[in-house]
């Protein structure tokens, strides 16, 4: 295949990836659309290095005020270089520096209820506290070793308080249960404790604003400081995004280990995502990103639990 055909697919699967998780708008600089729009024949017939189709490091967030000049050239190693325009709105990332020391377990289970209780009485997003049912803080074991951070409340969370209650929440308990564990010994959290809102009437649910992602950073971050879990495991793009900032491309950082001020983060695809493009390359994708933390936090891997997805 020419290297022409190899970017043309890897463009065209990663399009439809996106479209999969609800992107409707991709900035593309003017050069990259004029390498894409040219015939095959009239383009420049130097073949593309390997590198131009391998994932890219993680972009560091950058100021909308200050967009650098779109290059003249897509740079080696970018499909989608999205040097002026970020693909995302870029969210403020946590807060760096080291972890504070640990507590011990009631000083800890104490601070936590604490910070649960002020985090249930949190009216920072007006607009939020006004149309939520219940702030949805978070579930599961405070002293787990997984911590798995998704994006924000939907309906059922909203309704429930519980984070991943619905569809997607019962295919991510089903990816918790394969791993060996169950619900109740992870936990689980959201970038954004309050259901985004709508307006009247709409339907689905709708991505978190950067600023409220970094108005709303801080109660995971204190929920991870008081944790400290062995793993991160970042649910969607999102997730990585008000972690680290952003902007993000999943496709590209999935299973590849990342951390987060010293904990490993492993990003991985949305569960919600796996509900609605339903290959299974794609769930095996995700088993392997699950396999992967299992070997990392030295778990115990089946035979069978090895091969899930391998025969289709
Ligand atoms: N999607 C999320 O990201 N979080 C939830 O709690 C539910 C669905």
């Amino acid at each position: 295949m020419s290297a022409y055909a190899q970017l043309l697919e890897a463009v065209i699967l990663h399009v439809e990836q996106l479209a999969a998780q609800d992107v409707r708008h991709l900035p593309v600089t003017a050069a990259t659309l004029a390498e894409l729009s040219a015939k095959p024949g009239r383009r420049n017939p130097t073949p593309l290095p390997s590198a131009a189709l391998a994932p890219a490091p993680l972009a560091p967030a950058r100021p909308r005020a200050a967009p650098a000049p779109a290059p003249a050239r897509p740079p080696a190693g970018e499909i989608f270089p999205d040097t002026a325009v970020p693909p995302t709105p870029i969210a403020a990332p946590m807060p760096g520096g080291p972890l504070p020391p640990k507590l011990a377990p009631a000083a800890k289970a104490e601070a936590f209820a604490a910070l649960r209780e002020r985090a249930l009485a949190c009216r920072q997003c007006e607009h939020l506290a006004t149309t939520r049912r219940q702030v949805v803080f978070g579930t599961g074991d405070i002293n787990a070793r997984i911590l798995f951070v998704g994006e924000a409340p939907g309906a059922d969370e909203d309704l429930a308080g519980e984070p991943f209650v619905g569809r997607a929440g019962e295919l991510l308990t089903k990816i918790i249960t394969a791993m060996g564990l169950s619900r109740e010994s992870v936990y689980i959290a959201n970038i954004l404790k309050c259901r985004p809102d709508l307006p009247p009437g709409a339907p689905g649910n709708r991505k978190p604003r950067p600023e409220e992602m970094a108005t709303c950073s801080p109660w995971l971050q204190e929920q991870i400081n008081l944790i400290q879990p062995e793993v991160l495991i970042a649910l969607g793009a999102t997730a990585v995004e008000g972690l680290l900032g952003g902007p993000v491309m999943i496709t590209r950082q999935r299973g590849k280990w990342l951390t987060y001020r010293g904990i490993p983060l492993m990003p991985t695809y949305h569960p919600a995502y796996l509900l609605r493009n339903q290959v299974v390359s794609e769930k095996r994708r995700v088993w392997e990103d699950m396999l992967s933390v299992m070997e990392r936090l030295k778990m115990p891997i089946s035979p069978r639990q090895q091969g899930y997805f391998t025969t289709g």
